[in-house]
């Protein structure tokens, strides 16, 4: 008997409104990729910040689809993702929604959750920080209240007067707190004396303090800090990570920064290997990128896992969170329902 051969079959939607994120401008294309009755689902989400535009996801999302068609399961998702990842040099995050949903995909035909696939361990502790955007003292406030569930709370930086930001979150929250710098430090000494004083304040860590080409910068604050130093925007992909070596305490890996949840696994082990922290955060995605990269949350240092909390329509269910604590479910493949498609 003849086995009928079944392709991968790619489709993507860019839902308008969907993207109406509550603090910043931010859209996402949702992939899914259909096998033999079998569907996985992916995203990729496009903040400004990163660089990369709709029609350009778009257009790459167009070119994959004809290679996919010759692609079956059984296969490597790794062996895929290096062969779609050589067809452009950029679109990280047009891969990483194909990544996502190829790893969706196996996981539903297995029968297995993503994190199974990976062998990897349930995890202890999974508390993600929630962000607080920088605003007035009475919005502040009252996001410091909207909050009340977290455990860890993360502040967007880099102001005129740090010092003065974490003064006023510190007269309504002792939480924990991280600290974003997104590259707005500019000198080495002030650095350090700010960090030292964030250190009395409960802060737990300083992310991406300067510009990315201040890296003999980081490397000095980094020797002398008190608290871990972790790269953001210095790191996008496995191939950085040996150049900031030494420059920074950890990494923040991000799907959309490094094509999907293969890389974003083989940083993982080489951070490890480095002795870096590890960091798993986020762009602005819905429950679709977030339960993706959730999968994960066992190896990780620290979380910050919260977009969905800040997302007006999330056209997708996933990760829940309880007492400040990201909550996988036990469904399959990253464990995600939507009735987007
Ligand atoms: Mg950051």
């Amino acid at each position: 008997m003849e086995l009928s051969y079944h392709p991968f079959l790619l489709e993507y939607k860019h839902p308008f409104g969907v993207s109406g994120h509550t603090r910043t401008q931010t859209q996402s294309v949702f992939t899914k990729i259909v096998w033999d009755g079998f569907v996985g689902y992916g995203e990729a989400c496009l903040p400004p910040y990163l660089g990369e535009t709709l029609e350009d996801t778009i257009a790459f999302l167009d070119k994959v689809k004809p290679f996919l068609k010759e692609q079956s399961y059984p296969c490597s998702i790794a062996e895929l993702t290096l062969e779609i990842d050589a067809l452009d040099e950029k679109s990280n995050a047009a891969k990483a929604s194909i990544d996502i949903a190829l790893h969706d995909l196996k996981g539903k035909i297995e029968g297995n959750s993503v994190r199974e696939l990976y062998k990897l361990n349930p995890a202890e502790n999974t508390h993600t920080a929630c962000t607080i955007g920088i605003d007035t003292e009475e919005k502040i406030k009252q996001k410091i209240d909207e909050a009340k569930d977290f455990t860890i709370l993360k502040i967007k930086a880099g102001t005129d007067d740090d010092k003065k930001l974490v003064q006023t979150i510190r007269k309504y929250s002792n939480k924990p707190l991280y600290v974003d710098v997104n590259r707005g430090w500019k000198e080495k000494n002030k650095a350090l004396e700010l960090t030292n004083w964030f250190k009395e304040q409960n802060v737990v860590l300083i992310e991406q303090p300067f510009p990315v080409e201040q890296l003999d910068d980081s490397a000095w604050l980094t020797e002398r800090s008190p608290l871990p130093i972790i790269a953001d925007e210095s790191i996008k992909r496995l191939s950085d990570i040996k150049k900031i070596k030494g420059a920074f305490s950890g990494v923040n890996i991000k799907l959309m920064k490094c094509t999907g949840l293969s890389e974003a696994f083989q940083m993982i082990e080489l951070c490890k290997a480095f002795e870096l922290k590890i960091f798993l955060g986020c762009m602005a995605e819905s429950s679709c990128g977030t339960s993706a990269m959730a999968q994960f949350i066992s190896c990780a240092d620290y979380i910050d896992l919260d977009a969905p909390c800040l997302l007006k329509n999330d056209p997708f269910r996933g990760i829940i969170y309880s007492q400040g604590k990201v909550v996988l479910n036990d469904k399959p493949g990253i464990g995600v329902t939507t009735e987007l498609f």
